[in-house]
């Protein structure tokens, strides 16, 4: 007989609540190993004794077939003397702390979940709420840790006997599933009317039934209330737009499967991993043309933002209606989503025809997240539901725990600690007293579920940001829940450093590199809105190497919500000796064009800004996309759709010859009048903007390899969400033999810059 080894083993990173311990245990249990497999503050930890071939075959299982959900960061081992134990037993969980462990994320229902759901001789049959250790609600329905029924919102569903059974059983599927449950003793779905009274019928098919006939039905989901209607009927999609006041931002579209996704878009390798897993996010895809899709669903865009089931509920559903169905955020306008059940009658009401509800509260209100493929990988635009709150790992370890603030629009925040960022969910536009309540609470949260106080708070340099403001009250103690952080440091970070070193950090690096910040608005070191820049920049420091040249925003605040008026200030920096004649642009608006050049030529109300965004609003405006918005970006994100992408040509522009160099983005502009005026295609025209705006980045970025001998080039900012101007640039950069860094795990917007700001002030940072 062989000797006998025992061996200690300790698993970390996102391993609690995903069916670890019951795979160590039929692990340990197939291959003859006794020992035992337990919770604790760090993870999981075991101790498998026998046979050395089985304990090493053992050991190479763990990492390789480790449950679905379970992510793992390290496994560490160490030799013990055998003590002859046979049996395996799984180890009573220690009372007490167990912070410094993750809580997963929500995940789409499993396989397994989903044949149990169709199987008319199982008992969660059709049950809109079955789920597993492999699959389920997750940070939606967490209060507290350590992560258990107790501290879910589960809760008050006290398990029935065969539940509990399988939840006490390690070799079950359930054992230890917080969230589990089954039609005798989980949660319950209900149809109720307008008016609160509940409708009469089974409530899912009752559901479909509204929705087949083109009424609005708010659905409640994970992270929050959809409002759902018929993605083919046109008087429904439009409807839903009237009463949602949502005039032209698309709305996204939930398909049954692959196969129904691919009858509207098209849907590549890459963009079908994306579909498919376990995350679920809205992915935006190329449109296919003649699909039967009402027009009101994304007006006018060559892009749709596609998604699949992701809950029982939304698999039930999908499969009554059997059509698509639009699925948006139940909101009105740019409210947060709706997620308590209290406010869903009150601000719901005068929307949805009905509600599909249900009662399991929703302890985090979280949007779906929305993600695409560029350059074959995932580009995340917002990270939330389904991502969030894993954390980012990143090259270097935070010396100190941070929290990051982030900006306003797309505000997230992050908290870090370790070798871990956790960057919160999508907020909103931090512009009122619920989102920032909703921010406020989400820090107290996150503080609490990772057991993190911050020793420094980095905040953006706006001192009018609510996020800025926040961090100046949690230093004076002035935030309720948070008055241990009275005095903590604060450390302003530039908005578009942040970004740059968000972009770094998002791609494991740490520069020093060219970095290319281009989005709507940050405001600058030296009190100017920013937005053009070229900075060389690391994690610590930086400088502004190279901007648009600046021109006035004519009424400051009323320039970006009217693109027309920086097409005035644009036209009168490109055509000093006198405005083109026959533009349409000034036709268009004639009676208040005179008195918009006056305010901007003097200077009243005029802030000037090198905004590559008001850049691109000056040119929509010119080629009539649009004189006024309805949403941040809509006037760039329209330019692109109107771009002809088989258009090769460019527009050129001049890079100055003084450092820091200023680029002259208005000679683009004259291109683009004259163009218009001599009746080029406007699809030509975009094209040969977003083609001239690639080709002014690369020659900058040639200048400054010469004076700074850098050939990494990172781009972040709102901007290049732009596909058409990311791509350009991309290709025209490594065609010069740059190499490129594009954001994949978090946002090039603005939902990016708390990792920024957090890697930032952990590399001490400072304005050079
Ligand atoms: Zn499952
Ligand atoms: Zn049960």
């Amino acid at each position: 007989m062989t000797e006998r080894v025992r061996t200690a083993i300790r698993v970390e990173g996102v391993v609690q609540g995903v069916g670890f311990r019951p795979f160590v245990y039929s692990l340990a249990t197939s291959l003859g190993l006794g020992g035992l497999v337990g919770n604790d503050v760090n993870g999981v930890f075991a101790e498998v004794e026998g046979d050395p071939a089985a304990v090493d075959q053992f050991l190479a299982s763990l990492a390789r077939d480790a449950p679905p959900l379970a992510r793992i960061e390290r496994i560490t081992t160490a030799a013990m003397r055998p003590d002859g134990t046979a049996s395996f037993a799984i180890a009573p969980s220690e009372a007490g702390s167990q912070r410094r462990t993750l809580v997963s994320a929500d995940t789409a229902t499993c396989e397994d979940c989903l044949a149990e759901l169709a199987d008319p001789r199982d008992r969660r049959f059709g049950y809109a709420f079955i789920n597993c250790t492999n699959c389920g609600p997750r940070f939606t329905i967490v209060r507290d840790v350590p992560y258990d029924r107790p501290r879910t919102t589960m809760a008050p569903f006290a398990m029935c006997e065969r539940c509990a059974a399988e939840y006490r059983d390690p070799a079950d599927r359930r054992f230890h599933a917080q969230p589990t449950c089954c039609p005798a003793c989980g949660p319950a779905l209900s149809l109720r009317g307008a008016a609160g009274a509940v409708l009469p019928g089974e409530p899912l098919a009752a559901t479909a039934g509204l929705l087949r006939q083109g009424r609005v039905v708010a659905v409640k989901g994970l992270g929050g209330y959809h409002l759902a209607v018929d993605a083919t009927s046109e008087t429904a999609a439009a409807a839903l737009r009237a009463r949602k006041h949502r005039e032209d931002k698309p709305f996204a579209v939930m398909v049954a499967d692959l196969a129904a996704a691919r009858q509207l878009c098209e849907v590549d390798e890459t963009a079908a991993g994306l579909l498919a897993s376990s995350r679920r996010p809205i992915v935006l895809l190329p449109r296919l043309p003649g699909t039967g899709l009402a027009a009101a669903v994304a007006p006018g865009n060559r892009q749709l933002g596609l998604l699949l089931p992701y809950t029982p509920l939304h698999h039930l559903l999908l499969a009554a209606v059997a059509r698509p169905v639009v699925l948006t955020s139940g909101n009105v306008s740019d409210e947060p989503i709706v997620y308590r059940d209290s406010q869903v009658a009150e601000r719901l009401g005068g929307i949805a025809d009905a509600f599909l509800t249900h009662d399991r509260a929703i302890e985090v209100r979280t949007d779906d997240s929305v993600v695409r493929a560029f350059r074959g990988r995932e580009a995340v635009i917002r990270r939330s539901r389904g991502y969030v709150p894993e954390p980012l790992a990143l090259a270097t370890a935070f010396p100190r725990p941070v929290l990051a603030c982030g900006a306003e629009l797309k505000s997230t925040f992050c908290l870090a600690r370790g070798n871990h960022a956790f960057v919160s969910h999508h907020i909103g536009d931090l512009e009122n007293a619920e989102t920032l309540r909703s921010f406020t609470e989400g820090v107290e949260h996150f503080r609490r579920l990772f057991d993190i106080t911050p020793e420094v708070v980095a905040h953006d340099l706006h001192p009018d940001y609510l996020s800025t403001k926040y961090a100046a009250n949690l230093a004076e103690g002035r935030v309720a829940g948070a008055a241990d952080l009275a005095g903590v440091e604060l450390m302003g970070v530039q908005h578009h450093h942040a970004h740059i070193a968000s972009c770094l950090a998002d791609n494991r690096a740490a520069g020093p590199v060219i970095g290319v910040a281009f989005d709507g608005t940050g405001y600058g070191t030296d009190g100017t809105i920013w937005g053009g820049e070229f900075l060389v920049a690391d994690l610590a420091g930086f400088e502004r190497a190279a901007h648009l040249a600046p021109v006035p925003m004519p009424g400051g605040a009323a320039a970006i919500r009217q693109p027309w008026r920086m097409a005035a200030a644009y036209l009168d920096a490109a055509c000093p000796e006198g405005q083109p004649d026959g533009l349409d642009v000034t036709r268009r608006n004639e009676a208040l064009w005179p008195g918009v050049l006056q305010i901007a030529r003097r200077g009243v109300n005029s802030p000037l800004t090198s905004s590559a965004g008001r850049l691109f609003d000056a040119v929509a405006a010119i080629l009539g996309v649009r004189d006024t918005i309805n949403y941040e970006g809509q006037a760039a994100v329209e330019l692109e759709q109107l771009a002809d992408p088989g258009e090769e040509g460019a527009y050129q522009a001049t890079v100055g010859a003084d450092y820091p160099f200023k680029i002259f983005g208005y000679e683009l502009v004259r291109s683009v009048a004259a163009d218009v005026t001599a009746g080029v295609a406007p699809g030509v025209i975009a094209a040969r903007f977003h083609n001239g705006v690639a080709g002014l980045i690369t020659a900058c970025c040639l200048k400054l390899r010469e004076r700074h001998g850098l050939t990494t080039v990172a781009l972040s900012g709102g901007v290049f969400q732009n596909l058409l101007l990311a791509r350009a640039a991309a290709g025209r950069l490594e065609s010069r033999g740059f190499s490129v860094l594009v954001h994949s795990r978090v946002p090039c917007n603005d939902g990016g810059i708390s990792l920024g700001q957090a890697v930032v002030a952990a590399a001490g940072g400072r304005p050079r």
